[in-house]
């Protein structure tokens, strides 16, 4: 089993790739695809297609959009699951204070990392963001 995680820019500006990346491998999860990039607009909004009718999508996107991205694809028992609960609730006041949001931000709109919610979700993210299959 596999799942896309992605650190978005107030992550990789933040200097937050190295921590963020260890809390998955030392856990014990694979690495099985890792790229710095920019991404397009239109990515972007294939990416959140989801939640194109929410009065934050254009936020959402500028965000997305303001910097480069770090793209990881993981492997390991159970990791769509476990990665999200690594990651903690989408409003980092909300989060476990020892996950990945709960530690090291405070607004819900700057949540720094993203994580597939569901095995079919983490299966159409990574061939949005690995066309080319994972190593
Ligand atoms: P992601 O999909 O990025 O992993 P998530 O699944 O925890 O996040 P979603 O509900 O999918 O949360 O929301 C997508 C993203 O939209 C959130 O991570 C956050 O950056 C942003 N977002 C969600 N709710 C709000 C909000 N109320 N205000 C501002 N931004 C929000
Ligand atoms: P998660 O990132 O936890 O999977 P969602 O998939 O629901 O959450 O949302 C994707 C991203 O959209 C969030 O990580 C966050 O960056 C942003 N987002 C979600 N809800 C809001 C909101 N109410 N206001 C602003 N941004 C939001
Ligand atoms: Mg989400």
């Amino acid at each position: 089993m596999a799942t896309e995680v992605m650190i978005k820019p107030d992550g990789v500006q933040r200097g937050l790739v190295a921590p963020i990346l260890e809390r998955f491998l030392s856990k014990g999860y694979t690495l099985r695809g890792l790229k710095f990039l920019n991404v397009s607009k239109e990515h972007a909004e294939r990416h959140y297609a989801d939640l194109s009718s929410k009065p934050f999508f254009g936020g959402l996107i500028e965000y997305i959009t303001s910097g480069p991205v770090v793209a990881i694809a993981l492997e390991g028992k159970c990791v769509v699951e476990q990665a999200r609960k690594i990651i903690g609730a989408t409003n980092p006041l909300a989060a476990d204070p020892g996950s990945i949001r709960g530690q090291f931000c405070i607004d819900i709109g700057r949540n720094i990392i993203h994580g597939s919610d569901t095995v079919e979700n983490a299966q159409k993210e990574l061939a949005l963001w690995f066309p080319e299959g994972l190593v």
